[in-house]
């Protein structure tokens, strides 16, 4: 045997080891921190900031088809009325500011932020809408604004709408695109055309063996939204690919650099 050979093994194992750790994606952004706030473009920055796998964020169109980032489909307009983002033109809430100052972010001004760091996935969440046909019109729109940005590669797409993911995979064939709703076996997932399960952590412990069925699916697991370090450790020592908290540091410090 040459004296190489056990140094490439290692290096194998090693790279393997590094691919299959458990990976940190910060809920609405890394939003915890000074001057920040969910959902805005600042906690996508201060995420790429922190050198963490990705920045998860929500977004839903207005009646006129901009995308915005939002996590509730209302938001509050002139003197605190309740507005239905799909239902209102975006004239009406482009000048509106959310908790840190910022004006209500634009999928475009995300994107743009995106762009600034390669290395930072944006985990675009799609928000379910009231009719199938809103839905598709979403899809469609923010499918073609990600690809027209040139960012495909750097976008992964989520959503609790089954019919949303779909339909993303209709656009985007090659997109990675989980599943939220946690009412779906692996198998059903592999199924439906899609690669991952993205669901609460609670029902990967009610259904321990779905990890290991995603797995031999080659299907991904992430689990939302845990911000307790037990419930973190038993995350990663189950081997769940990625974790989305709204305290990516502290996921760090549990993780090996
Ligand atoms: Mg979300």
């Amino acid at each position: 045997m040459k004296w190489y050979f056990p140094l490439i093994l290692l290096t194998v194992l090693c790279n393997f080891e590094v691919f299959a750790q458990t990976q940190v994606i910060a809920h609405r952004g890394y939003w915890d921190c000074e001057g920040s706030a969910q959902n805005s473009v600042f906690s996508l920055k201060k995420t790429q900031e922190i050198h963490i796998y990705g920045s998860e964020f929500d977004v839903s169109i207005t009646s006129d088809g901009i995308p915005v980032v939002n996590h509730d489909p209302t938001i509050k307009g002139p003197n605190d009325r309740l507005l239905t983002i799909e239902k209102t033109p975006f004239n009406l809430l482009k000048d509106l500011k959310i908790k840190n100052g910022e004006t209500l972010p634009t999928l475009k001004s995300y994107l743009k932020q995106g762009k600034k760091d390669r290395n930072t996935k944006l985990i675009l969440e799609i928000k379910p809408h009231s009719t199938k046909e809103i839905e598709d019109k979403a899809v469609k729109i923010i499918t073609e604004m990600v690809s027209k940005s040139g960012m495909e590669k750097q976008t992964e797409y989520i959503s609790f709408s089954l019919n949303i993911c779909k339909e993303i995979l209709r656009y985007q064939p090659k997109a990675k695109i989980a599943y939220l709703n946690g009412d779906l076996s692996p198998s059903e997932i592999k199924n439906a055309g899609l690669t991952g399960l993205d669901y609460h952590f609670k029902i990967f412990q009610t259904h321990p063996e779905w990890i290991t069925e995603a797995k031999e699916s080659e299907l991904t697991t992430n689990v939302w939204t845990v911000n307790d370090p037990v419930v973190m450790k038993e995350m990663i020592d189950r081997k769940i690919d990625f974790i989305t908290t709204d305290k990516p540091e502290i996921l760090k410090s549990l993780l090996p650099q």
